[in-house]
């Protein structure tokens, strides 16, 4: 099989991984850069041009398209998707994705566990958004956030008041949400490939911090599921309609708290906890797929 991964730079941990395990199992794996590639329409007959070149005989695509380039990563991905291309993650399942929002509305709907979350169109009842989520402390975040950056615990009242006041002010929007304080500053990755669970990590913070992201100086360790975490992130995936997952979600002591679901989880952090071969999962995936 030929498979294209949609990445910007070859040398990323998870691009490389990819195309390693794509070639231990025989097939022909390429890098395409998405944000280099030229969508072509015409009736009936889509066509991506890159490189001085059309693209042709492609039989998967995996789509590794960062937060900040969805639009035109997501449009080529619907472009592959027209030419009758097998992709892991649909354009329709990214765009979604990559909205926090609609996210967790999706996931409400679905009937996955979520920390408790208002929303409002800066609203000027503060006291009434603090009191919906139990009051203070709360976890603001910016819609546009990733990577932790954008997340902030305001731990009291007045705190709140004036973070939510500052941010409306800005016409920043932010999601306000409950603050789950028995997760301890830790989190769960749990990597879902085609509606089963093939890894799972547990993430916690650096001393002081509550936010679990590697990028902000968590340390990983694999991690047993309870089978109600494994049953919601397989959930998760599943409303959200994605192929290949990242599910996050925090151990409260209702259970599972999805925080958001992740369709670009990156492999380094997973494989090294767990010491498993996630590539090949995906390539597996493709495999029963084409
Ligand atoms: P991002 O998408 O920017 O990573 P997240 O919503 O995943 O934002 O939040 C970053 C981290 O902050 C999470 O991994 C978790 O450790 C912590 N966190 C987020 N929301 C809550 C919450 N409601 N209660 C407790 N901790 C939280």
């Amino acid at each position: 099989m030929k498979i294209a991964i949609l990445s910007r730079n070859p040398k990323l941990y998870s691009t490389r991984r990819l195309v390693e395990a794509g070639k231990a199992k025989g097939h022909d794996m390429i890098v395409v850069d998405h944000l280099k590639c030229t969508i072509e329409l015409e009736k009936r007959s889509p066509k991506i041009y890159y490189n001085g070149a059309y693209l042709e005989d492609i039989d998967a695509v995996i789509p590794r398209i960062g937060a900040s380039v969805t639009f035109y990563g997501t449009a080529v991905v619907r472009q592959f998707e027209m030419m009758k291309v097998f992709t892991v993650v649909e354009s329709q399942a990214l765009v979604r994705s990559r909205d926090k929002l609609r996210s967790l509305q999706i996931l409400a709907r679905a009937g996955v566990g979520l920390p408790k979350t208002v929303f409002t169109n800066y609203a000027k009842d503060i006291d009434h958004v603090i009191d919906s989520v139990g009051g203070a402390p709360l976890v603001l975040k910016l819609l546009e956030g990733t990577q932790g950056l954008g997340v902030v615990l305001a731990e009291t009242h007045n705190a709140a008041t004036s973070v939510i006041e500052a941010f409306n002010g800005l016409k920043a929007r932010v999601i306000v949400q409950k603050f789950i304080k028995e997760s301890g500053g830790a989190d769960i990755r749990v990597f879902v490939v085609d509606g089963v669970v093939v890894g799972a990590m547990k993430r916690q913070g650096k001393e002081g911090e509550f936010r679990s992201n590697l990028h902000r100086g968590g340390s990983a360790s694999i991690i047993e599921l309870t089978d109600e975490e494994e049953t919601t992130a397989i959930k998760a995936a599943k409303a959200m309609s994605l192929g290949v997952a990242g599910v996050d979600m925090l151990q409260s002591s209702t259970g599972p708290l999805v925080l958001e679901v992740n369709s670009s989880p990156g492999l380094e952090g997973i494989e090294a906890a767990t010491n498993k071969d996630i590539a090949r999962e995906v390539i597996r995936y493709i495999e029963r797929n084409v």
